[in-house]
């Protein structure tokens, strides 16, 4: 059982260290970007309406993406744990997913937060290509990061979640840190 937050800027890993983290744990890896995307290419009313904000690296407006993490969060198969993934993303998704968990009754255990220089996370998306990681795109969603998400790292901090990972290593040695960091709590 763990119930994890991964934060970090775009190209840090997440995803990918959320993925095998969530299977090895057998707990549902919760990635607002994931269910966004697959929310544009079905044309839902919810893709049509993300779609503009996100090729342009602009967040998608909070409402849109907190009714989207509510109904997700409140399924039974996430009582036994769950991995999110670029969510929170600014102080107010922080804020209301507090309220979220209070509700709910669940705490969160660890906020991940991973590091990894910038010159390394324009030149992995830059390789990765998906549609918006062009160069424009993605100095605007580093700056939107670093203007919007990187305040919750004090925000975790101050309330004793936050955990640092060394991002700038291969995928082995980062999923080794995190699966010890999951071994490490205790309920
Ligand atoms: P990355 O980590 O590479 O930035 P994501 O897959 O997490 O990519 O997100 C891609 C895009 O989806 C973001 O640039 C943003 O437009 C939108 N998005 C994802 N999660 C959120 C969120 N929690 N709040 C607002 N927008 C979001």
């Amino acid at each position: 059982m763990a119930r994890l937050i991964f934060l970090g800027p775009p190209g840090a890993g997440k995803g990918t260290q959320a993925d095998t983290l969530a299977h090895l744990c057998n707990i549902p890896h919760i990635s607002t970007g994931d269910i966004l995307r697959g929310a544009v290419a079905q044309k839902t009313d919810l893709g049509m309406k993300a779609q503009s904000y996100m090729d342009q690296g602009e967040l998608v407006p909070d409402q849109l993406i907190l009714d989207l993490v509510r109904d997700r969060l409140d399924q039974p198969e996430v009582e036994t744990g769950w991995i999110l993934d670029g969510f929170p993303r600014n102080v107010n998704q922080a804020i209301f997913l507090d309220h979220l968990l209070q509700e709910i009754e669940q705490t969160c255990d660890r906020v991940v937060n991973l590091e990894v220089p910038d010159e390394v996370l324009v030149a992995r998306l830059l390789s990765r290509g998906r549609r918006d990681d062009n160069e424009e795109v993605i100095r605007n969603r580093l700056q939107v990061y670093r203007e919007q998400t990187a305040p919750l790292i004090d925000f975790y901090r101050d309330r004793q979640k936050l955990v640092s990972v060394n991002g700038n290593r291969s995928i082995e040695q980062v999923n080794a840190e995190l699966q010890q960091i999951t071994r490490g709590i205790k309920h």
